[in-house]
């Protein structure tokens, strides 16, 4: 029987497209919401798929917290890129990923998973 762990955490960025309708968009902050899903097909005997603090304490270790996202990644640090990003981050680690998200705002964001 299959769970899907889920562990949300934030962090704070800035960042501006590098291309936004045909121009850099200026530069801007936002509260980073990230949410990772990992597949447990079984639990410990403690009824644990796999330890949120664990999980809690990579993704602090792996999100560019306080920095210039255009200064931490080559590419266009949308929220769409750092979903895909953190995805094949998180998969370095766990191998059960099934996908992430990314919200940039309370409402607006974006998820990656591998079809
Ligand atoms: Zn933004």
């Amino acid at each position: 029987m299959p769970w899907t762990i889920r562990v949300k955490r934030k962090f704070y960025a800035a960042h501006f497209l590098t291309d936004y309708h045909g121009s850099p968009e200026p530069l801007h902050g936002h509260t980073w919401t990230v949410e990772v899903y990992l597949k447990a097909d079984e639990l410990d005997k403690g009824g644990m798929g796999i330890d949120f603090v664990e999980i809690d304490k990579y993704l602090k270790e792996i999100l560019p917290d306080y920095k210039l996202l255009n200064e931490v990644f080559d590419f266009s640090p949308s929220a769409e890129n750092v979903a895909k990003w953190l995805y094949y981050k998180v998969k370095e680690k766990y191998p059960s990923v099934v996908k992430v998200v990314v919200w940039e705002t309370e409402n607006c964001g974006a998820e990656y998973y591998e079809t």
